[in-house]
């Protein structure tokens, strides 16, 4: 067994890292960075696109080969401006701004305002934690919140700010929002000063024009989520694949949104992917797909191993225009715990905003009850990117090894690895790279694998270990002997020699679907 030790990295120092990390390892790079990049915009390079497919293609099977009735379909990003209209986003897909006057910089007001909550129920939390540690077994969490004066006054404090935004927002009272800044003495970080500009609405959606004449072109956005694209396909679904509700539409694709503050690298950007599915069912039963698809899509989170207390449900104050119930999945990010994924019980909002724009019936008639009805939509939604960096910053180590030297590691669920084995060969004579290479093709057909024959075996493992590939294969002179090679596995660094023909079902079955979801 090995005694490698794993150094703990705090946040920021192992967010930083992560982000040079993945720019070295050619992961992901600022997009255009001959030109110095372009805001809140990113490229993937050779093993990043590799890593974000097998996410991708993940989520898919997961969603729509092991569900009978989920399809997956592929819409256009352009859509009929209209779409925009009726699903609200020209309307209403805003966040409120506010600038602070000394630092120039800009702040979502709802962040501030959230952080600082947060902030207040960190405190009650540590308080929360002490009280356990020194109660033991005994300990009543609610008793103790509902008594301990301190824990009450943080809880109360948090409850009070809360409903205070909660109704500024939905009375869309930006004064307000900004007295609820002032009043809790909110400073900006930069400046650490209180001059702070009125809150304003700002729209979210990218627009550009279709068509080459100035009075011929129209204006049409970039959508901002690929949810619209089911919808306005849910008949031409229903009817060609006859689909009987319950049933879902999944897809994958680009999204885009203006983002007011994109600081955090591929965690909020203006340009990403979201990776969606919408369920139709009978109205009245959305609540219990609502609670169904909290759950399933929870344990697909926790199928991936990446820890099971780095995962929490957040249910959200403020309700979007279309939603009877919302909640985020939350996952511990190195800067703490952020949306990683949002479920939504939609309800009959999205098609019926679009049967009266467009003034087709968007209905099913259900066999069953005899009856026409618009269906209700329960949605799960989760970035692409952020579940990228979610698994790239779970899987990033510095480990200080047994014999005094060190490593990184990106200790990635197999079945996500961009490269799943290297091939090896010990010295680059003696029929060893021949030998290698006949590996190396007939792995090929169903791994992603590598061939390395350049430096020593150790630097080789290490270039590995860094990109994050699970098994090594070395090939030596008792190879060409016996047809038997030496595995390394990453994690563990054990090295055991197993016979060339066992080597395809091993990897098998680390990357199966099989292993992961059942
Ligand atoms: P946030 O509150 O962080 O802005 P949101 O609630 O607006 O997110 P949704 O509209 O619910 O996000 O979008 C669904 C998912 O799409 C999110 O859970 C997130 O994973 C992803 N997502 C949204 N905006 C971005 C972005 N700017 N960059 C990367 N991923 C994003």
């Amino acid at each position: 067994m090995s005694t490698n030790v794993t150094k703990t990295l705090s946040g920021e120092d192992l967010f930083k890292n992560v982000i040079s990390h993945a720019k070295e390892y050619g992961y992901i790079f600022p997009s255009s960075e001959i030109y110095d990049g372009l805001s809140a915009v990113y490229d993937y390079g050779q093993y990043g696109a590799e890593l974000k497919k097998n996410i991708r293609e993940y989520w898919w099977k997961s969603m729509v080969q092991m569900h009978e009735n989920i399809v997956g379909i592929d819409s256009a990003i352009f859509m009929h401006p209209t779409t925009w209209k009726a699903s609200g986003h020209v309307d209403a897909f805003n966040d409120p701004l506010i600038d602070n006057k000394d630092s120039k910089k800009r702040y979502r007001a709802d962040v501030l305002i959230e952080d600082h909550v947060s902030k207040i129920l960190a405190k009650a939390d540590k308080e929360i934690a002490k009280a356990r540690e020194r109660f033991g077994e005994a300990f009543d969490e609610n008793q103790y919140k509902a008594t301990n004066a301190r824990v009450k006054e943080y809880l109360d404090k948090a409850e009070e700010i809360n409903t205070r935004f909660k109704n500024a927002l939905e009375e869309n009272d930006l004064a307000e929002v900004k007295q609820i800044i002032e009043d809790l003495e909110i400073v900006c970080p930069v400046s650490g000063s209180k001059n702070w500009t009125d809150v304003r609405q700002f729209n979210l959606m990218f627009s550009t024009e279709m068509g080459s004449t100035a009075e011929g072109a129209s204006t049409i956005y970039l959508r901002p989520e690929t949810a619209q694209g089911i919808f306005v396909n849910f008949l031409n679904v229903q009817k060609t694949g006859r689909m009987k509700i319950p049933f879902g539409i999944a897809q994958t694709g680009k999204a885009f949104r203006n983002e007011i503050v994109a600081r955090q690298f591929i965690f909020r950007m203006r340009e990403f992917e979201q990776m969606e599915m919408q369920f139709f069912v009978r109205p009245g039963e959305e609540m219990t797909w609502y609670n169904h698809w909290k759950e399933t899509r929870m344990k697909w989170h926790l199928s991936l191993g990446l820890g099971k207390t780095k995962y929490r449900f957040h249910d959200h104050l403020k309700l979007a225009h279309y939603a009877n119930a919302a909640c985020d999945i939350e996952f511990e990010f190195p800067f703490g715990f952020k949306e990683l994924e949002g479920i939504h019980s939609r309800t009959d909002f999205d098609l019926k905003a679009h049967e009266q724009h467009s003034g087709k019936k968007l209905q099913y008639f259900d066999p069953e009850l005899n009856q026409s009805y618009v269906p209700y939509v329960v949605e799960t939604s989760v970035g692409l990117d952020r579940m990228f960096l979610a698994v790239m910053s779970s899987a990033y180590k510095e480990e200080q090894l047994e014999d005094g030297s060190s490593r990184v590691v990106l200790s990635f669920p197999p079945i996500l690895a961009p490269i799943k084995a290297a091939v090896m060969p010990l010295t680059k004579k003696d029929g060893l790279p021949e030998k290698a290479r006949e590996i190396l093709d007939n792995l090929k057909f169903e791994f992603n694998c590598q061939y390395d024959e350049k430096d020593a075996i150790g630097k080789r493992y290490r270039r590995q270990d860094a990109i994050g590939t699970p098994f090594c294969i070395t090939v030596d002179h008792q190879t060409l002997e016996d047809n038997t090679v030496t595995i390394r596995y990453r994690d563990t660094m054990i090295q055991e020699r197993i016979a060339i023909a066992l080597l395809r079902d091993l990897i098998a079955n680390e990357v199966s679907l099989r292993k992961l979801l059942s």
